[in-house]
């Protein structure tokens, strides 16, 4: 399977935040996000071929008992179902994360879903596509009633809160698990925006995540 990525760090967004954990990124997505901040797995894919013997060396060579399966799209990675299956047989807690476009009977103890917003569509030829495949209803429901999930929204203005609201309530999901994370790849930027959304959390009763790795590290690949 082609690997943009395979790193030791700390988990940086979502409900794990912090914990430590090996990331496993695919290379390849069917989505195009006009902000996406791993444009080396979309826009212009990058990778190297492993072999799932490789991949499962690189992981057993870390402490952490966690891994993160992520992309790019996870569940378009030819071999996906047997990557979980074999990191299950390692005893490892598995957390994927998906746009939620695309359903596979994977083994994974947290379905991270990120349903991506209208701010997400790009100009240009990858618009049609991206629009007609970023919100799939039937996939979102199926992936919620089959895995323990958290549904985590990229919010770049206020008014997307329409969007999220109306998606939550139709997918009667429940606001515990849904998680609103500022978009950024810079410090500032998520600063400036997580102060409005995390008061819009307190009053709606979303959980905010921030994204610790710009904190910690900046917008750097592999950390
Ligand atoms: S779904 Fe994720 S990887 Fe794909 S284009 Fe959007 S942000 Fe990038």
């Amino acid at each position: 399977m082609k690997i943009a990525e395979l790193f030791y760090s700390l988990q940086w967004e979502g409900s794990l935040v912090g914990v430590p954990s090996v990331f496993i990124r695919t290379s390849g997505c069917n989505l195009r996000c006009i902000w996406c901040d791993t444009p080396y797995t979309s826009w212009q894919p990058e990778g190297t071929e492993l072999t799932l013997p490789q991949i499962l060396d690189e992981v057993k060579a870390h402490p952490a008992r966690h891994v993160v399966v992520t992309g790019g799209e996870p569940m378009i990675a030819p071999e996906i179902i047997a990557l979980t299956q074999r990191l299950r047989a390692l005893r490892l807690h598995i957390t994927i994360e998906t746009a939620g476009t695309v359903f596979q009977p994977v083994a994974c103890d947290l379905m991270s879903i990120s349903p991506k917003l209208a701010n997400s569509t790009p100009q240009g030829p990858w618009a049609a596509q991206h629009e007609r495949l970023r919100i799939q209803p039937r996939v979102l429901k199926e992936l919620m009633e089959r895995y323990d999930y958290q549904l985590k929204f990229v919010v770049e203005r206020p008014e997307d809160m329409e969007e999220v609201r109306s998606l939550v309530d139709a997918l009667a999901a429940d606001r515990g698990r849904v998680i609103l994370m500022p978009e950024g790849i810079d410090a500032e930027v998520l600063r400036q925006r997580g102060g409005w959304l995390a008061d819009i959390c307190k009053q709606e009763g979303f959980r905010f995540s921030p994204r610790l790795h710009i904190d910690l590290w900046g917008n750097r690949r592999g950390v």
